[in-house]
């Protein structure tokens, strides 16, 4: 199996150089800047993952005299993109594994512990050590909780054992989740794929393993012994209607079985029955093989604080009541949210945290000079949506749902093409590398 992919990607080294050119220019030192404005303010970013630490490295850049905090108890840094390729059997646990201090800037404090509680009426955050940290600015940059707890019968140790996979719980769970899936398509039987209710990171990695489980069975022959069910949580597959249709016909092209308005409740790993909540009452969905995609929600310490939205629909889920353009608090300009945390309406996506950095950065070091800033972030983001091993579609869009396309005229966001695959999945890691680093 693993030749026939690898051979395939020998024969493309030209691709591979092209590849390598465009995140070069990415990844390109930034333009000459101005000199670094000197200040004593006091900010603190809570959370040193993709958003944290590549703001970290942009203020370091701008700021003279900061004290800049991170605070953060991982030690690992996980580059969550690949997680679908280790699930996939492409890349081990590994690849998605690195030390958090690796990519820190000289220059700053991170202390190695949580953020138990956060208090923007007086300025300051208590850390799980007891510490208190006061603060002039505030980012918070926690990421989510994967809310593993609200599947009833549903526990971390199940993933890896009776057909249990889940792609979003970290790279060890990824490979059992390959384990699991190998197993399944060796053979056959009825593979049921879900996402959850919430908003949730990479909208698109439901469907992406959706795809590549039904691509394995064809390449191994067993499609004919499958049965694929897809669950969806609404009446839509994605909340684009452009996307949603090519994905709609997609879906209907490949046979895959869809019930819309299913969102699962509870799983029986013994009897391998998901149970969903309907507009119809609760329905069971039998399974040989499951990708478990948990409800989304802020950290607890971002949760209980008095920064989330208090109306609307993400009242119950903690997001961070931020402007979607200009990423500040919306009732306290001293604090900004970047990255999964921030309450905007699109995002949750490193390619997210890419456009979102800079406008913070922006916003931030304006204030600081008692100015004001027009930076703004405008909804971008990106969701490579593989449809088979070495294929993808490298869909782009922004708060509108107008289709941003990176390479216009070069890459066709809908169609299903070896060089989207490249350019997102093999790509990505060098440019994600690059803005961890504050440079792209
Ligand atoms: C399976 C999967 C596939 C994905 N595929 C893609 C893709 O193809 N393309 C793409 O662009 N994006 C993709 N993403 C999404 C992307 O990885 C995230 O959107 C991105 O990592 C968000 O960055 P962040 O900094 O907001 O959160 P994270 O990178 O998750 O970092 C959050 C940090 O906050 C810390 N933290 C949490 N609580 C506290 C606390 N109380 N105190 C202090 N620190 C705390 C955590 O330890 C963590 O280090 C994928 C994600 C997954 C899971």
């Amino acid at each position: 199996m693993f030749d026939t992919i690898q051979s395939g990607l020998i024969d493309r080294r030209k691709f591979l150089a092209f590849a390598a050119g465009s995140t070069a220019l990415v990844a390109a030192a930034p333009a000459a800047r101005a000199a670094k404005v000197k200040t004593s303010a006091r900010i603190v970013i809570l959370g040193a993952g993709a958003a944290g630490t590549a703001l970290a490295n942009r203020l370091v850049d701008r700021l003279d005299g900061a004290r800049i905090t991170l605070v953060d108890p991982r030690k690992q840094h996980l580059y969550q993109p690949g997680f679908t390729l280790i699930a996939a059997g492409l890349k081990p646990a590994s690849y998605s594994v690195s030390d958090t201090g690796h990519w820190l800037p000289g220059g700053i404090d991170w202390i190695q512990e949580a953020a138990a509680e956060i208090d923007p009426e007086a300025k300051k955050v208590v850390t799980s050590g007891g510490r208190t940290l006061e603060y002039d600015y505030l980012v918070v940059a926690a990421g989510l909780s994967l809310d593993y707890g609200a599947i009833e019968g549903m526990s971390l140790d199940l993933i890896g054992t009776n057909g249990i996979g889940s792609v979003y719980a970290g790279p060890d769970y990824a490979a059992k989740t390959w384990q699991e899936m190998d197993r399944f398509t060796d053979k056959g039987g009825v593979a049921l794929f879900t996402r959850p209710a919430t908003e949730m990171k990479c909208a698109g990695a439901p469907l992406k393993y959706t795809f590549l489980t039904d691509d394995y069975a064809v390449r191994k022959g067993t499609r004919g012994k499958t049965k694929i069910v897809y669950a969806a949580h609404a009446k839509a597959l994605f909340s684009v209607p452009i996307v949603n249709e090519k994905v709609r016909m997609l879906f209907g092209e490949r046979g895959f079985d869809v019930v819309h308005d299913h969102v699962m409740t509870a799983i029986d790993s013994g009897r391998k029955i998901a149970t969903f909540n309907t507009p119809d009452g609760p329905k069971e969905i039998g399974y040989d093989f499951t990708n478990v995609i948990p409800p989304m929600k802020a950290p607890d310490v971002v949760r209980n604080s008095p920064l989330p939205w208090t109306t609307g629909p993400w009242s119950d889920q903690g997001w961070v009541e931020v402007d979607r353009h200009s990423m500040r608090h919306v009732r306290y300009p001293e604090v900004f949210a970047v990255g999964d945390i921030a309450g905007v309406p699109k995002g949750k996506t490193a390619a997210s945290v890419k456009w979102q950095v800079p406008v913070v950065e922006e916003q931030l070091v304006a204030q600081i000079e008692g100015k004001t800033s027009d930076a703004r972030y405008d909804g971008y983001t990106s969701c490579p949506l593989i449809t088979r091993v070495g294929r993808a579609m490298l869909i782009e869009f922004d708060y509108k749902d107008n289709l941003t396309p990176s390479f216009p005229g070069v890459i066709a966001p809908l169609e299903e093409l070896w060089v989207s695959w490249l350019m997102k999945e093999i790509a990505l890691k060098a440019t994600y590398n690059a803005m961890l680093r504050g440079r792209a």
